[in-house]
C-alpha cells in the first residue's frame, strides 16, 4: 500500500509518499508560503533519483497545496504513480489529541468534531493540521484519513506522573496538566531499539532522548511511556534551542510584576531563551561546539546546562522504571553531536552505562555501548513520517 504522509503547518504543507511493501520513501517534499506571495512546492522524485524541482505557482489555501502535491505525484517526468488512485491512504500529523485520542484514528466526523476540543490546548499547531485533513477529505473523498498525534504515545502516563500539584479544579476545568510531545518519534525510536536488540518490547525498559531544535525524554516502560519531559505545552523539560525548559514557575510572575506582558514573557521563553539565550551565540549545537572550542564561555556554559539537564532525566527516570535496559538517542543533536552524547552519559558509569569512543564516532543506527556496560546505548535515526504511515497502513487495512 502506498501512503501519503501529511505534516500541515499554518502557511507549509511537508509531504512523503511511502510505499509500505519495500518501506521505501518514493517522493518527499514541501510547500512553502501557502495564502503568501511566493508560494512554491518543492518536490524530490526519491524513486526516480532526481535532484529537488522547485516549482512557483499561488497558492491561495492548503487544498491548492494538497492539488499540486498530487499533480507532482502523478506528473510523468516528476512523478512516481500513475494516478491519485494508488494512494492507498493519508495519514497527517496532529500536534495534540488531549485525552481525546489514546492512539492514532481513523478520521470520522465525529473525530474531527472531538479534534476541535482539543484545539484550545494547541491554538498553533491543531488549526493548520485541521486544515490540512479537510483539504485532503475534500480532494480524496474516498481515501481513509488517518490521524496521528504528537501526546498520543504519552497518554499511558499514571495520573502520579502527569499531574500538577495544582488545585485539582485546574485539571478538571481547564485540562491542565502534562501532555508530552514528540510522541510519535519516541514510539518509533523505542519500537526499533527493541527490534534492534532482538528483544520483545514488553521486557525492556528504555529512555528515549529526542535531542533536535526542541527536546524531550521519555520513559518507556514495555513498550508504554510511563513519563515524559515535556508538558502542559512543549516549553518543559531540558532547555533546548530557543526554550528554557523547566525552571521555577515563579520568575514568570516575577517578570509580570516588573511590567512584561504575557505576551512578551511567551516569546522570551520560547523563542529568546535555551542554549541561544545563555551562549548569546545560536540555538545550532553545531555554532555552539565551534564557539565553544574557540574559547567563548557562555557557549561552553549552555552546552553543560544541557547535557546536565538531559543526564539528570535518564537518572530519573530509571529511578521511575526501576532500572534501566537502554538509551536511545535520537533528532538532531541525539544523532549527530557525538560530544554532546558523550558528555550526557559521563559520569552515569554507576548506572551501567558506558560508551566507546570509536563506536560514538558512527553514523546512523549504532550500538554505541562499551564492552561490559549493562545497560545498551544506542543511536536511532528517528522517522516520524514512517511511523506516521505504518500506523496509516494498519488502521486502513483494518
Ligand atoms: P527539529 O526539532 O526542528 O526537528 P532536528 O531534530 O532536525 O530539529 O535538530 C536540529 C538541530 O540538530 C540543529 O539545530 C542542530 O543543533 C543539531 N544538529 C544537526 N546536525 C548536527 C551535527 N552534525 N552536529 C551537532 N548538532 C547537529
Amino acid at each position: 500500500m502506498k501512503i501519503l504522509v501529511i505534516n500541515a503547518g499554518s502557511s507549509s504543507l511537508k509531504y512523503q509518499l511511502i510505499d509500505m511493501d519495500t518501506k521505501s520513501v518514493l517522493a518527499k517534499g514541501l510547500c512553502e508560503r501557502i495564502g503568501i506571495d511566493g508560494s512554491n512546492l518543492q518536490h524530490t522524485c526519491v524513486m526516480k533519483g532526481l535532484d529537488k524541482k522547485k516549482i512557483e505557482k499561488p497558492m491561495k489555501d492548503h487544498g491548492d497545496a494538497i492539488q499540486m502535491v498530487i499533480d507532482a505525484l502523478v506528473d510523468p517526468e516528476i512523478g512516481v504513480i500513475g494516478s491519485m488512485d494508488e494512494i492507498g491512504a493519508v495519514g497527517h500529523r496532529v500536534v495534540h489529541g488531549a485525552e481525546e485520542f489514546t492512539e492514532s484514528t481513523v478520521i470520522t466526523e465525529a473525530v474531527m468534531k472531538a479534534l476541535d476540543k482539543c484545539t484550545p490546548l494547541a491554538p498553533l499547531h491543531n488549526p493548520p493540521n485541521i486544515i490540512g485533513i479537510n483539504a485532503c477529505t475534500k480532494i480524496m473523498p474516498d481515501v481513509p484519513q488517518v490521524a496521528v498525534f504528537d501526546t498520543a504515545f504519552h497518554q499511558t502516563m499514571p495520573p502520579h506522573a502527569f499531574m500538577y500539584a495544582l488545585p485539582y479544579e485546574c485539571y478538571e476545568n481547564d485540562r491542565i496538566r502534562k501532555y508530552g510531545f514528540h510522541g510519535t518519534s519516541h514510539k518509533y525510536v523505542s519500537q526499533k531499539a527493541a527490534e534492534f536488540l532482538g528483544k520483545d518490547a514488553k521486557e525492556l525498559k528504555i529512555v528515549t532522548c529526542h535531542l533536535g531544535n526542541g527536546s524531550s525524554i521519555s520513559a518507556v516502560d514495555g513498550g508504554k511511556c510511563i513519563d515524559t519531559s515535556m508538558g502542559f505545552t512543549p516549553l518543559d523539560g531540558v532547555p533546548m534551542g530557543t526554550r528554557t525548559g523547566s525552571m521555577d514557575p515563579a520568575v514568570m510572575t516575577y517578570l509580570m510584576n516588573k511590567g512584561m506582558s504575557a505576551k512578551e514573557i511567551d516569546n522570551l521563553v520560547n523563542k529568546k531563551s535555551g542554549v541561544a539565550g545563555v551562549s548569546g551565540v545560536s540555538s545550532d549545537f553545531r555554532d555552539l561546539s565551534a564557539a565553544a572550542e574557540e574559547g567563548n564561555e557562555r557557549a561552553k556554559l549552555a552546552l553543560d546546562m544541557f547535557a546536565y539537564q538531559v543526564k539528570k532525566f535518564i537518572g530519573a527516570y530509571a529511578a521511575a522504571m526501576g532500572g534501566i535496559d537502554a538509551v536511545v538517542f535520537t533528532a538532531g543533536v541525539g544523532e549527530n553531536d557525538a560530544a554532546t552524547r558523550k558528555a550526557i552519559v559521563s559520569g552515569l558509569e554507576f548506572l551501567g552505562i558506558k560508551i566507546d569512543d570509536a563506536k560514538n564516532d558512527k553514523r546512523g543506527t549504532v550500538d554505541i555501548t562499551a564492552d561490559g556496560a549493562s545497560v545498551k546505548t544506542l543511536v536511532i535515526p528517528t522517522d516520524e513520517e514512517m511511523m506516521i504511515a505504518i500506523d496509516t497502513e494498519r488502521l486502513a487495512k483494518a
